[in-house]
């Protein structure tokens, strides 16, 4: 196979741990004609939002951008579906030329009045932003009309990276937030913030705190409801797991109603126990939910451990690659592979900033390669060079590592099945086992050797 070389906008963008001197760019936007493995600032705040399952979803665009994120993440709800429904005002020719307002009041006023929602999020696409309709004043009065809270997202594809889709997102959550009573809220309570409920994961994680004897007021966004986020200032603590979605709207909270907040990840055994201790050390006056901590980190460690080592038997010395949204992720999938004997060749995100992939260099061993919004040829070269076992990513990543015939665990939003929690890290480990293990792998053209 020929040589695949980096071009020449990309190669600050990309280390190599060794002896040169770490000075990574990123936090840019992608470089024209790259194929970035980035999605638009729409896709961003789509994502983030999507799993408010009494919420109203209106796309205000064209057709493909709503077909693009229809039903995108695999977040579960335990109650209404309406956040799997994809509506779009299906802007076309005529609508660019003489604007998409009308279009987009009588959309949201027809399907609210079908589907009685408890607050609509209308998002801003790319055309929206070009032809200049007015989304905030349609809102405002539709809100006015119909008595509930109707919010404009302003995520128009074009106007920056993935992460200022997720601040749109916050922006537009944080006006949620202050609209309910926050009387019945205790002490000891907090917000979780970045846990989207893919595969019912935020049911795990509001089980653990739950049996620690602190009350989860709301979770953003995972199994969202309106109502839950409108009192979540009432919360004693914000606890953050997905930082480059999240931070921003903590940093509101703590600013307006004085909330602090802790970064956390729900992956692995080290940093889910971290969690959950660190959410326990915050409420030092009561005692009893450390030791309630740390006899269910104990229960929920031992049951699994006979497992994971049976996993860990097969694994040790196997290569792995990441590249996931967020440098965060990351960090916990280095350290929960170690756990099952593998090391880390390749570490990337879509947008960590210059302080994470200082955090991956530190973590990874010489010679692994750090990238910031990689592309498929990025991916592909390294793959090959550091020959993997495993690629971690998502549905765009996934083919990348078929075709190469390496193994793929889907750490993404799409997935159905629950990675987060001490239950997730033995659903990781038998997914990791799985594929690096599978004999089919030596059938794919790069390692058929029949000749
Ligand atoms: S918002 Fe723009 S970049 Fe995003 S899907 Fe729509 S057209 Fe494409």
């Amino acid at each position: 196979m020929s040589t695949i070389h980096i071009l020449k906008e990309r190669e600050r963008q990309i280390y190599q741990k060794g002896n040169q001197p770490f000075d990574m760019v990123c936090e840019k936007v992608s470089v024209a004609g790259s194929v970035s493995q980035r999605a638009c600032v729409f896709c961003g705040s789509r994502v983030v939002l999507y799993p408010i399952s009494d919420a109203l979803h209106l796309v205000h665009g064209p057709i493909g951008c709503a077909a693009y994120t229809w039903d995108i993440r695999g977040a579960l709800s335990s109650g209404p579906e309406l956040h799997r429904l994809s509506f779009s005002t299906d802007l076309t020719e005529t609508d660019v030329i003489y604007g998409g307002e009308t279009k987009l009041y009588q959309a949201l006023t027809q399907l609210i009045d079908i589907h009685h929602p408890k607050a609509a999020f209308v998002y801003s696409t790319c055309i929206v932003g070009l032809i200049g309709d007015d989304v905030t004043s349609v809102c405002k009065k539709v809100e006015k009309e119909k008595g509930i809270p109707v919010f404009p997202v302003h995520s128009e594809g074009f106007k920056g990276t993935k992460k200022d889709g997720y601040k749109a997102a916050c922006d537009a959550l944080f006006k949620l937030i202050g609209k309910g009573a926050i009387d019945d809220i205790s002490p000891c309570s907090i917000n979780i913030l970045g846990e989207f409920n893919i595969g019912g994961e935020a049911w795990i994680i509001r089980d653990y705190y739950e049996r620690m004897g602190i009350q989860v007021v709301s979770i953003m966004t995972g199994d969202g409801r309106v109502e839950e986020i409108g009192k979540s200032h009432g919360a004693k603590l914000n606890v953050v797991q997905c930082s480059g979605s999240m931070t921003h709207l903590a940093k509101a909270m703590q600013e307006k109603y004085n909330i602090p907040f802790i970064r956390v990840s729900y992956f692995g055994i080290e940093d889910m126990a971290q969690a959950l201790y660190d959410v326990a050390s915050h409420f030092k006056e009561k005692p009893e939910i450390m030791e309630k901590t740390r006899e269910l980190v104990r229960k929920e460690v031992s049951d699994i451990y006979p497992m994971l080592q049976k996993y860990k038997a097969d694994l040790k010395g196997k290569k792995a690659a990441i590249y996931v949204g967020g440098a965060f992720k990351a960090f916990s999938l280095i350290k929960a592979l170690k756990h099952l004997g593998m090391t880390t060749v390749l570490a990337g995100s879509q947008t960590g900033d210059k302080d994470d992939y200082e955090v991956l260099r530190q973590m990874c061993d010489d010679g692994a390669v750090i990238v910031d919004d990689a592309n498929p040829l990025e991916l592909s070269k390294y793959l090959i060079e550091k020959d993997a076992d495993l690629l971690i990513g998502g549905v765009k990543e996934r083919p990348i590592g078929y075709k190469l015939g390496v193994g793929f665990c889907d750490h993404n939003h799409e997935r159905k099945t629950p990675l987060a929690g001490f239950v997730g890290m033995l659903n990781f480990a038998k997914e990791v086992h799985a594929t690096v293990t599978s004999p089919v792998w030596q059938f794919t053209p790069r390692r058929d050797n029949s000749g």
